[in-house]
């Protein structure tokens, strides 16, 4: 297809209102004229993800499509879940967290397609990242580029993944935000703690700490 007939005015950002999604939906409306977001319910235990990411895109006047997806927990309970399963403390020696649902990106960014092409839409923004990898085979580039060539082969359409955080750390994750004008939304609005707790979050859990680590090693790098 010639580059021209693309339309890269528009983007659909997969968004949950977490830290590196949020950051995601400011690269992009830096870059787009217009951006969508999309957000999946799947029965996450905390309803304040989904509050969260509205608020966010409020802010922006950023029109947030919910999609139910309460068929991931059918398929794959866990610990995001199932208000029975604990969030493991800290990542498991073997294997993947129980925190993973399998293909779950996969899924997300698929659902988002069909949508972005129902609007004309060509651009996917994810903030999949491979630095941070912690068990999440669906967050590699690897897998990305696969899943493009997938979605352009299955509704023969020109899709193209945009993924801003792929080969940064949470440290330049906080940088990228800053350079955005983003650090003090991202600090206040976003939710990323496994414990629904907004902003700075529990303090205890994985992802909390990731969070609070990567945001002192931001401040250390760019002091
Ligand atoms: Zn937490």
């Amino acid at each position: 297809m010639n580059m021209n007939t693309r339309n890269k005015k528009e983007a659909v950002v997969v968004f949950s209102g977490g830290q590196d999604s949020t950051t995601c939906l400011l690269w992009a409306l830096d870059r787009y004229e217009n951006v969508v977001a999309v957000s999946f319910d799947y029965g996450q235990k905390h309803k304040a993800e989904l509050e969260c990411a509205k608020e966010i895109a409020d802010k922006f006047g950023v029109e947030l499509q919910v999609m139910d997806m309460s068929l991931l927990n059918q398929l794959a309970p866990n610990s995001l879940t199932r208000a029975d399963i604990e969030v493991d403390e800290n990542a498991p020696e073997e294997g993947t967290p129980n925190s993973v649902v399998d293909g779950r990106n996969m899924l997300f960014l698929t659902f988002a397609a069909v949508f972005a092409k129902q609007r004309g839409i060509t651009d996917l923004v994810t903030g999949v990242s491979q630095s941070d990898f912690s068990g999440y085979p669906d967050c590699r580039d690897v897998f990305i580029k696969s899943l493009e060539t997938t979605l352009n082969l299955a509704m023969d359409y020109t899709f193209c993944i945009e993924t801003p955080l792929m080969w940064i750390d949470k440290a330049d994750t906080w940088k990228l935000a800053a350079d955005l004008n983003g650090l003090d939304l991202i600090r206040e609005m976003t939710l990323t703690c496994y414990n629904g707790i907004k902003g700075d979050g529990c303090g205890n859990c994985p992802s909390c700490k990731l969070r609070r680590e990567g945001y002192e090693e931001f401040l250390k790098r760019y002091s």
